[in-house]
């Protein structure tokens, strides 16, 4: 199936977390946008709201000068508004994620290598968005949507094989491939844009191709130095508070931390951790195949946030 570009978008509908990448990501399509002389009104920035895995605002002295204190919700509806693009945050209430991964039947809570759970979670929320923006557009023909994302090659493995399965690299080095999954037969057809696939690389990794850990470094290095500018020059709140202890935005307990990313994010959010930790022992499962989350509770306990020699690797993301 074809890919739709940008200038052919009925909506441009940008994911964001709130995180670099997705700030980055929108600040490039607003950018395209302006060039080609795109009506901002049909960019939207959708976020997944997982409500009690999102980061919270930040407290006391813990926002560093030149960061955001706001939640990662707040700073992704923060982002939009700069642009005075539309902003909608999707929520299903019916379900926790924990409730998700207890519907798992292995004896550990992360198990395998994914959240199929939490990606299904964010998935499914964003296309009902669509369902609804399609209907509001009221079309004679398929709506044709962009859906925009901040994924980046150099973040891991999964993430480089993914997007070396992409259709093809446009003049401006986005990736781009069909969404199967979210477009439908008669009412929509989504193409997938992701403007930072190969961000700090010189050319795009091929699928099994590994990034040494230096040159990784080096590109996380490279988004957050032009977010820092670009937050400078505009005043766009770009890089939130969490950045000074953890190396992303993600959930509060994401499948993908090490045990010591965990630990770090356990020292911040003592609360919820505590509670996770009952519920799995209420589950009678253990978080992962090596350690249990009382187990990481125990870490945070004796760890020094400020001390960067901790065990700050993220698993291999898809
Ligand atoms: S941040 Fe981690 S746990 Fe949360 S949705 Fe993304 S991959 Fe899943």
């Amino acid at each position: 199936m074809r890919t739709v570009g940008l200038a052919e978008a009925d909506l441009i509908c940008v994911s964001s977390s709130g995180g670099k990448d997705s700030v980055l990501a929108l600040c490039r399509t607003i950018d395209r946008c302006r060039a080609l002389g795109i009506p901002l009104s049909r960019v939207v920035v959708i976020h997944a709201d997982l409500g009690p895995l999102e980061w919270r605002a930040a407290t006391g002295d813990e926002c560093l000068p030149g960061h955001s204190p706001l939640s990662a919700p707040d700073l992704a509806a923060a982002q939009a508004a700069h642009f005075g693009v539309r902003f909608i945050s999707c929520r299903n209430m019916l379900r926790t994620l924990p409730e998700l991964w207890n519907t798992k039947s292995q004896s550990s809570l992360v198990g395998h290598s994914h959240c199929e759970g939490s990606m299904a979670f964010k998935r499914d929320q964003i296309e009902k968005v669509y369902t609804m923006l399609v209907k509001e557009l009221n079309l004679y023909r398929a709506a044709r949507i962009v859906e925009v994302m901040g994924l980046c090659a150099h973040e891991s493995s999964g993430r480089t094989d993914r997007l070396a399965a992409y259709d093809h690299r446009d003049d401006q080095g986005w990736a781009w491939t069909h969404n199967a999954h979210a477009s439908t037969k008669n009412t929509r057809t989504v193409s997938i844009a992701c403007p930072l696939a190969d961000q700090g690389l010189d050319r795009p990794l091929r699928k099994g191709e590994k990034i040494s850990k230096e040159k990784r470094a080096e590109c996380e290095a490279g988004v957050r130095a032009e977010c820092a500018a670009i937050h400078e020059a505009t005043g766009l709140p770009t890089l939130s508070w969490v950045y000074r202890y953890l190396p992303r935005l993600s959930c509060l307990c994401c499948v993908f931390m090490s045990r010591g990313l965990l630990a770090r994010s356990a020292k911040l959010n003592p609360a919820f951790f505590r509670q996770l930790a009952i519920d799995e022992a209420k589950w009678e499962k253990t978080w992962s195949l090596e350690f249990t989350l009382s187990d990481v509770i125990a870490d945070a306990e004796t760890l020094d946030l400020d001390d960067s020699s901790t065990d700050t690797e993220w698993g291999n993301q898809s």
